[in-house]
């Protein structure tokens, strides 16, 4: 129950939680990512499509590939400044870009109405270029790590919470989870506040790392727009909203953990899913 949660996160070896084993069994995997659970929250259909079935996707939008692949591209770059190499170029950039496209075959990629390879490639070179030429590029403080593995027992009885974090600072008083995104759009206060929750528990399992510094959570937003734009939107943590979205995990786990599977279906979510033709074959 939330009410037991820990004040701060419970690092601990996988295998005494207990709650693992039980995401074991039902999954493959001893633990949860917030992935899952976004998922699971979208439609619980889906999340057993995906977690549960390992159903492959039918398709996948080559707006999740561009996102994957610019993501790629600047972790890169703050890569180069954490092994302290010379910062990569835009060229190096949008190699890597492109390799996040090698994997996919392309019949099964969906692109956007006004959407195309050629299209996107070019958007890319102006997102990333807008990205090296903005105050963002560089690291106030220093880097502690890129994508760096995180894993930790949030709440009792729920198995643990694994992700990565895209990027970990720290100045002299401060420890700064980040978070890299591109949007169509800018981000409006609204939206920074919505997308918190997975950066909230990230930020939960970090504060062991530097004990009694603040710490804050920011958003690295790269836009898709005509001119690219780069925001940051950083805020401190607050212990309530920490304890609020521990809360929520908690009741998404025990819905996942109960197999209480049914489809949730939107005019969003659903023009993107992979799993249309299982879904319109369910009955229960
Ligand atoms: S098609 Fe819609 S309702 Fe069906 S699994 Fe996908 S998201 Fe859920």
């Amino acid at each position: 129950m939330i009410a037991n949660a820990p004040q701060l996160p419970v690092i601990m070896p996988a295998s005494t939680n207990p709650a693992n084993e039980i995401a074991k069994k039902l999954t493959g995997r001893d633990y949860v990512s917030w992935s899952a659970i976004s998922t699971f929250r979208t439609c619980p259909l889906k999340y057993k499509f995906r977690y549960i079935d390992g159903l492959p996707e039918e398709s996948v939008s080559a707006a999740l590939i561009f996102g994957t692949g610019i993501h790629s591209a600047v972790e890169q770059h703050f890569q180069a400044i954490l092994s302290g190499e010379p910062k990569p170029d835009l060229d190096a950039l949008l190699f890597t870009y492109r390799s996040a496209w090698l994997p996919h075959d392309p019949d099964a990629i969906s692109f956007g109405s006004s959407e195309t390879r050629v299209s996107l490639d070019a958007l890319a070179g102006k997102m990333l270029t807008a990205f090296l030429n903005s105050p963002a590029a560089s690291v106030q403080g220093r880097v502690l790590g890129v994508e760096e593995e995180i894993r930790g027992m949030l709440v009792e009885g729920v198995p643990d919470l694994y992700g990565r974090v895209d990027l970990l600072t720290e100045d002299s008083d401060s420890l700064v989870v980040t978070d890299i995104k591109t949007s169509r759009g800018k981000w409006s206060q609204e939206q920074v506040e919505d997308s918190g929750e997975q950066l909230l528990l990230y930020s939960h399992l970090a504060s062991e790392i530097s004990p009694g510094k603040k710490i804050a959570t920011r958003f690295l937003v790269l836009t898709k727009t005509k001119e690219p734009v780069i925001e940051e939107h950083v805020r401190e943590v607050e212990p309530g909203n920490v304890k609020r979205t521990l809360a929520g995990v908690e009741r998404v786990w025990r819905a996942i953990a109960s197999e209480n599977f049914y489809p949730a279906p939107s005019a969003v979510g659903c023009a993107s899913c992979g799993y249309r033709q299982p879904c319109a074959e369910w009955r229960g």
